[in-house]
C-alpha cells in the first residue's frame, strides 16, 4: 500500500486486520503510529514488531488518514472517541478493506484482480471457502480472506490473474466507497448486530454497499431465502447495473440456481438444467447449506467454469470447523459442533438438519432469545443450557420441551450423552448449537467450540483415539 507513502497515518485497533494494515501501510513507506485502548492488544502488537505511538496524544492535523478496525464503534451506538476525533480535525477515516479495493483500482485496467466479494447476516464464511474451493480445485490462483483467516492485506501482493474471494462483513462493508466486486454475492438479510447500524435500515445499507461501483459486466448472486433479500433481488433485477442471479434452496427460480431438496437446478441463462443432487455428493447438512452451495454455484458459473467442475468442488469440500462439524460418534450417538450458531437464526438451521437433537444451548443471549426458535421445538428431544441464557431460555422451552441447566459445558456434554444412551432411540445427535455468543464462559466461538470437541475425544474410548 503506497497511498501514504512518507506521510503520517493513525491506524486505531490492532486486532487481526489492524496489525495487517499498520505492516502494509509501514511497507509501503508510511510513517505509520498504531493504537489500540486494550493494553493486552497492544502488548500483542509490539510482540509482532509494531512500534506503537499513542495517537491520543499526537497533533491529528499531521495525519493523512485514520485506518480504522472494523471492530471500533463507528457510528452506532456511538461513535468512538477516536472517531470523533477523526472527524473534529477532517482526518479522514477508512478500513483495511478500502486500502485494498483502492490499491486495485490504482492498477491499469487490464491488470486488475478478479474480485468475489461475500455478505450476509448468515453464511458468509461457508459460501466464502466453498468458492475458494472450487476455484482452487479447478485451477484457479485464489487468494481467500477478508473477515474469514487473513486479513485482505496480508493477502499475497495483487496478481492479475488472481481471483480475490473476500468475505465481507457488515462492519467492513461501512468503511468502504471503492471497492468494485466483478461478482458480489448477499446471502440473507435477518436483524443482527443492529446496535451497530443504528437500526435494521442502517444494517441493510451496509450489506448493499457490496453492489456499489457494478457495472453491467458484472454479477450480483443474491440469496431468495428471506424476504428483505428477496425484494433486493427483484429491486436490482429492474433497475441494474449488475446481471442478478438468485440462489434458493426454496423456489425455483426464473434467472439464478436453486436447490430445492439438494435438487440443483442451473438456470443462470435463463433455461433449468437438473445438474445432481447435492444429498449425494456433498458433505455439508441441511438446506442452509443447500442455499450456500447455489451461490457458490452461481458465483463460480459467473467466474467461467463449466459445471463438472463446479460439482467436482462441491464434492470435495470438506467444511468448516465449528459449523455444523461433526466431531465424533460413541455408541451410536454423533456430536456437532455448531460453536458458530450465535444467534437463533443459524441454531434454527442446525435444528431443521437434525431430527432428534439432545440440544445444549447458552451464553450470552442475544435480544431475540429463542422464541423464533418455537416450530422447531419438535426436534429437541431434550434441552441442555448452560452460562447466562440458562433462565431466560428454559423460561421460552418450559412446558414444550425437557430443560435441564448444567452450568457449565462438561456437564452438559455429560447429561447430554447419559440421556443420549440410555433411550437407545434413532439416530441422537449430541449437538452444541448454542443461539448465543460465547463471551460469559469463552474467549470466543472458536474457544468453545474447541473446548467441545476435547470433551467429546475425551470421552471416547481408547482404541478410537488411537485410530
Ligand atoms: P457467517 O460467516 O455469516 O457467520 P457461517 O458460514 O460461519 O456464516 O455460518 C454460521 C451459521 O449460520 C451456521 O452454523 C449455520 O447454522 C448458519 N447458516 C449458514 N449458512 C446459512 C444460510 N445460507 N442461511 C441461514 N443460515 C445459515
Amino acid at each position: 500500500i503506497t497511498e501514504y507513502a512518507g506521510r503520517d497515518v493513525a491506524v486505531f485497533g490492532l486486532g487481526r486486520t489492524g496489525l495487517s494494515a499498520a505492516k502494509a501501510l509501514k511497507a509501503g513507506g508510511a510513517r505509520v503510529h498504531a493504537w489500540d485502548d486494550n493494553e493486552e492488544t497492544r502488548a500483542k502488537a509490539e510482540a509482532a514488531g509494531l512500534t506503537l505511538s499513542d495517537i491520543n496524544k499526537r497533533d491529528w492535523q499531521t495525519f493523512a488518514a485514520l485506518v480504522l478496525s472494523p471492530g471500533v464503534p463507528y457510528k452506532f451506538p456511538q461513535p468512538h472517541r477516536i472517531v470523533r476525533m477523526a472527524e473534529m480535525t477532517n482526518v479522514p477515516i477508512v478500513g483495511d478493506m478500502e486500502l485494498f479495493a483502492r490499491a486495485v483500482q490504482a492498477l491499469p485496467e487490464r491488470g486488475r484482480p478478479k474480485i468475489v466479494g461475500i455478505t450476509g447476516t448468515n453464511g458468509k464464511s461457508t459460501t466464502t471457502a466453498l468458492i475458494g474451493h472450487i476455484l482452487k480445485q479447478a485451477g484457479r490462483d485464489v487468494r481467500i480472506g477478508g473477515n474469514i483467516g487473513t486479513g485482505v492485506l496480508d493477502l499475497a501482493p495483487l496478481h492479475a490473474n488472481a481471483v480475490y474471494v473476500l468475505e465481507l462483513s457488515s462492519y467492513q462493508l461501512d468503511l468502504v466507497k471503492s471497492l468494485h466486486c466483478d461478482v458480489a454475492v448477499l446471502m440473507n438479510i435477518t436483524p443482527d448486530h443492529l446496535d451497530r447500524h443504528g437500526g435494521m435500515e442502517g444494517y441493510q445499507a451496509a450489506k448493499m454497499r457490496i453492489f456499489q461501483n457494478q457495472t453491467e459486466r458484472d454479477v450480483a448472486v443474491i440469496g431468495f431465502d428471506d424476504v428483505i433479500t428477496q425484494s433486493i433481488a427483484i429491486g436490482l433485477s429492474a433497475n441494474g447495473p449488475a446481471r442478478v442471479l438468485q440462489a434458493s434452496s426454496t423456489y425455483a427460480l426464473g434467472r439464478g440456481v436453486s436447490a430445492v431438496d439438494g435438487r440443483l437446478y442451473d438456470s443462470c441463462n435463463g433455461q433449468a438444467q437438473y445438474i445432481g443432487n447435492l444429498r449425494d455428493c456433498m458433505a455439508l447438512p441441511g438446506r442452509h447449506n443447500h442455499q450456500n452451495a447455489a451461490a457458490a454455484y452461481a458465483a463460480c458459473r459467473s467466474l467461467g467454469l463449466d459445471q463438472q467442475a463446479i460439482m467436482d468442488g462441491l464434492r470435495t469440500f470438506p467444511g468448516l470447523a465449528h459449523r455444523l462439524e461433526m466431531v465424533g460418534e460413541i455408541d451410536g450417538v454423533k456430536f456437532v459442533n455448531d460453536s458458530k450458531a450465535t444467534n437463533a437464526e443459524a441454531a434454527e438451521q442446525a435444528l431443521k438438519a437434525y431430527k432428534n437433537a439432545y440440544w445444549i444451548a447458552g451464553g450470552v443471549p442475544k435480544a431475540e432469545g429463542i422464541k423464533p426458535l418455537a416450530p422447531l421445538f419438535p426436534n429437541i428431544t431434550k434441552a441442555y443450557l448452560i452460562g447466562e441464557a440458562e433462565e431466560p431460555f428454559s423460561a421460552t422451552l418450559r412446558g414444550q420441551v425437557a430443560v435441564q441447566s448444567c452450568g457449565s459445558l462438561e456437564k452438559a456434554v455429560a447429561a447430554a450423552f447419559k440421556d443420549a444412551k440410555a433411550v437407545g432411540d434413532e439416530n441422537p445427535v449430541i449437538l452444541l448449537s448454542p443461539a448465543c455468543a460465547s463471551f460469559d464462559q469463552f474467549r470466543d466461538f472458536e474457544h468453545r467450540g474447541d473446548v467441545f470437541r476435547s470433551i467429546v475425544q475425551s470421552m471416547m474410548p481408547q482404541e478410537i483415539k488411537e485410530l
